[in-house]
């Protein structure tokens, strides 16, 4: 079934405590500031406009839920990262979105998306570190703006730093696109599966 195709906001959350009650399966997108995840996000839905293409980054610091159908659920967590967001609004993000990674057992999985330009940031392995066992993608946005040569060397270096899948990706060319969603597909059938399974 295609669950990524169709998808409606549900809520936001800003608080720990407004956190949407656990559901169905979800999948989240987590990456720095104006690293592209809405545009991927977008992307892989094959929609236009869904998430909001951010013109100020770092200012949305809500978790946002959206449902993809009554089976399954889309997480775009507020990027991080940015210069110039203030060191309150910086703990304010990952005491939000850490009371998230924490506590959901309904997340079949995380994609983290890295420039492609600038993979591997502190930050992005801060949170990669975080994830801890939980099912990751990467997404190497923007992959458009290297050559073929960078892309497959820098495609080389972050799969060996990271032992996870990681695709190039890019939203104005839609490389990666196609092969994402077949995963992320994959996830959600398989979050489903272990959320209704005998505990
Ligand atoms: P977000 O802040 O991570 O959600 O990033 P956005 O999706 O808002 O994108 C930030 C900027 O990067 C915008 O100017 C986009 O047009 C641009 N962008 C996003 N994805 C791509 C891509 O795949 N290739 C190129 N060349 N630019 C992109």
């Amino acid at each position: 079934m295609k669950l990524l195709s169709h998808a409606e906001f549900i809520a936001a959350a800003g608080r720990a405590a407004d956190l949407l009650p656990e559901g169905p399966a979800e999948i989240a997108f987590a990456g720095r500031s104006n690293v592209g995840k809405s545009s991927a996000i977008n992307a892989l839905l094959g929609r236009r406009r869904l998430a909001r293409i951010s013109k100020t980054p770092g200012r949305t610091q809500t978790i946002n839920f959206y449902a993809l159908g009554e089976q399954a659920r889309l997480v775009d967590l507020p990027g991080y990262g940015y210069a110039r967001v203030a060191r309150s609004l910086r703990s304010q993000w990952e005491t939000l979105v850490a009371a998230y990674l924490r506590s959901r057992s309904t997340l079949a999985g995380v994609v983290v998306i890295m420039d492609a330009r600038h993979p591997l940031t502190p930050l992005d392995l801060q949170l990669i570190e975080w994830l801890g066992d939980t099912r990751l993608l990467v997404l190497l946005s923007k992959a458009d703006k290297l050559s073929r040569t960078e892309q497959a060397a820098t495609l080389a270096r972050v799969s060996a730093a990271l032992g996870a899948p990681v695709r190039l990706f890019s939203s104005v060319t839609r490389q990666g696109v196609d092969e994402s969603r077949v995963l992320l597909e994959q996830w959600l059938e398989t979050g489903r599966a272990e959320i209704k399974g005998p505990r």
